[in-house]
């Protein structure tokens, strides 16, 4: 216990004391470290470090989600092989009993939208050093009971928190809504956590009073939380929105109290870099690699995540003190963009989900829910799911003549030929054990470029 007051202190202490000069010190020094032990333990990083110069971590070679699965059994530092964390997992996800731990190991196993497993595996040092800096970060208000309820689709073992005042009630979104609401209301938690996708569904709820909580907190994590999405909570929940950009390589980030999504810059080296992996200034979006300093039982070391992200620009610090580098926003994952051709080259331009987003919301406020799907890069389906009937066809017509209109002009603005945009009125309901996913582009780059 006394380690982690220890590392609570820390914590604090770097966040609001650290410098860039400072951070960048510790996590090199860092850095160095956790290669020296995956070469020393892991059989994986052994042969593929062989003649790397180790102290240049900037340079060592990338690995992504597919060579940590595939090597999985030589990846980890403890010997357990792939087949028995998997068997695991499954087993705690069928019974969804995850207070179970294996072999003294905490290991959890997300489902990437893409459908491939990935495995997240700490040991209870490390999970507790890393749940401490989360909750020494956490903006929580210092008098009264402070009761999170999290709604977790899979389990993570980073998110298990119940340590002193923090109190966290764990709640499946595998349920129907009515049990939600029901265990939601008798539970009153003071804060509220869950994929944005969750608690807007829960937001509409309490709008129709079924569900009759008042939470002062509302964190959003593992989607994209779009601005439309935000303002439609702020206004619900009559709160700000704070984000955790966490995935299974890594807690990556969280809200400060000026709302401001800082890099976990002492637990995660975070590099954001263009597509030959050349690092870009901050301002510019790029793909995440990242480094985690922590784990020594499963090592990240430079991890191309699929997640494109812009770092502020902005050199002021925020005005919660602290100069760990802020994420101006998550962009999504790469494949949540579309692709269009460009007229002038031919090539293939990027344009980013967001803007799409805006396009569509922008439109009407008739929209409760929509999907944007990119068949190919000449053709596009929206479909929207109304709130309710128009009242005239002039209301509706607006969809047909505005909305492609407005998708036409924004892939000119990215001087791209202009797509075929067809509009289909459709209810939508989505799953909630998988991501939300609105944009979705449905071909792959090299079938088209
Ligand atoms: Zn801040």
């Amino acid at each position: 216990m006394t380690n982690l007051l220890t590392a609570f202190l820390k914590a604090r202490w770097r966040f609001k004391h650290w410098n860039p000069k400072k951070i960048h010190e510790f996590q090199e020094q860092q850095a160095r470290k956790i290669i020296q032990y995956a070469v020393a333990n892991s059989k994986f990083y052994r042969s593929y470090y062989n003649n790397k110069d180790l102290n240049d971590v900037s340079q060592l070679p990338l690995i992504d989600k597919r060579i940590m699965m595939q090597e999985f059994t030589d990846f980890n530092t403890v010997g357990l092989t792939k087949e028995e964390c998997l068997e695991f997992c499954l087993k705690t996800e069928e019974t969804r009993d995850f207070s179970k731990k294996y072999k003294n190991f905490i290991i959890g196993m997300s489902t990437g939208t893409s459908g491939n497993r990935g495995i997240e595996m700490v040991s209870k040092k490390e999970a507790g050093f890393i749940q401490t800096t989360f909750i020494a970060r956490f903006p929580i208000p210092l008098r009264g009971r402070f009761h999170l309820a999290f709604i977790l689709r899979v389990f993570s073992p980073g998110f298990n928190v119940n340590i002193g005042k923090f109190r966290m009630s764990y709640v499946s979104p595998m349920d129907t809504l009515e049990n939600i609401n029901d265990e939601l209301n008798q539970l009153q938690p003071t804060a509220l956590s869950a994929p944005p996708s969750m608690l807007k569904i829960l937001a509409e709820a309490k709008q129709d009073k079924k569900l009759q909580i008042s939470p002062n907190l509302v964190v959003s994590y593992a989607e994209v939380l779009s601005p439309d999405t935000e303002q439609y909570l702020e206004q619900v929940f009559g709160t700000k929105i704070l984000e955790v950009y966490k995935c299974t390589e890594g807690m990556l980030a969280q809200s400060c109290k000026a709302g401001k999504l800082h890099i976990n810059e002492d637990i995660v080296i975070v590099e954001i870099v263009d597509e030959n992996d050349q690092p870009v200034q901050p301002g510019t979006p790029g793909h995440v690699i990242v480094t985690d300093l922590v784990k020594r039982t499963t090592p990240i070391i430079r991890y191309r995540l699929n997640d494109i992200v812009t770092i502020d620009p902005d050199p002021k610090p925020c005005s919660c003190g602290s100069q760990f580098r802020v994420i101006k926003q998550i962009q999504g994952r790469a494949d949540d963009m579309f692709l269009g051709r460009r007229f002038d080259t031919k090539q293939s331009q990027f344009i980013f989900g967001d803007y799409i987003r805006r396009a569509i919301v922008s439109t009407s406020d008739h929209i409760r829910e929509y999907r944007a799907i990119q068949e190919s890069p000449e053709k596009i389906n929206i479909n929207i799911d109304l709130i309710s009937e128009f009242q005239t066809p002039e209301e509706q017509s607006i969809f047909n003549t505005e909305l492609p209109k407005k998708i036409v002009k924004l892939f000119e603005k990215h001087k791209c030929e202009p797509p075929e945009v067809e509009i289909i009125f459709k209810s939508i309901t989505h799953d909630f054990n998988l991501k939300l996913r609105r944009i979705i582009r449905n071909f792959n780059e090299t079938n088209y470029f």
